[in-house]
């Protein structure tokens, strides 16, 4: 089996969740398969060593799980972006609508500042519309950061979010539904 089968096999497609109509992508199933994480992560690892990052940044909550581990296996650090009302510090935020209505995603202010024109991997476990990624690219990028790209475990082709997302940023899905 490929590296990519391995990993599309583990996720799970659940039918009217949250809503009716829709089908979720659920990456439980792969973190809780040994091989299909550790496949995942070494390919993450191998793709992302050579970029030179300085800083991943993982939006709430399901980039953590993915963000916080490959930034321990490149030997750098972690930020969180949160969902608004999360972050004790002061925060920047970016509004971004939804099918209805608006949310609003924040980081800490002063998250990249360590680093002079820090260069950062912003990752998500799946892009949809691409709002959420588009507003945390927005969030790096105000902060001094450079978000040199965008990284998703899930890409939904069906949709244009990652052909919208590519105006702003590089953006890479490890397999693509
Ligand atoms: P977008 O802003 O691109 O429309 O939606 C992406 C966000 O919604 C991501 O933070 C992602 O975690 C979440 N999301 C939307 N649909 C799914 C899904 O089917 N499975 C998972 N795991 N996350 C989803």
């Amino acid at each position: 089996q490929t590296e990519r089968k391995i990993i599309e096999n583990s996720i799970r497609d659940i039918k009217d969740f949250p809503q009716p109509g829709i089908v979720f992508k659920d990456i439980t199933t792969l973190l809780n398969d040994k091989e299909a994480y550790g496949v995942l992560m070494n390919h993450l690892y191998h793709r992302y060593k050579e970029y030179n990052l300085d800083y991943i940044a993982g939006i709430d909550a399901r980039g953590f799980i993915f963000g916080a581990a490959l930034a321990q296996m490149l030997g750098i650090g972690f930020v969180p972006i949160r969902k608004k009302g999360k972050l004790p510090y002061t925060t920047i935020s970016e509004k971004y609508s939804l099918e209805y209505g608006v949310d609003e995603i924040e980081v800490h202010i002063d998250a990249f500042s360590a680093q002079k024109d820090a260069k950062v991997l912003v990752i998500d476990d799946l892009i949809a519309t691409g709002g959420t990624a588009n507003a945390a690219a927005t969030l790096v990028n105000q902060s001094g950061a450079q978000c040199v790209e965008c990284c998703f475990i899930i890409g939904l082709s069906f949709l244009d979010g990652v052909k919208n997302l590519k105006e702003k940023t590089q953006v890479y899905s490890v397999i693509e539904v």
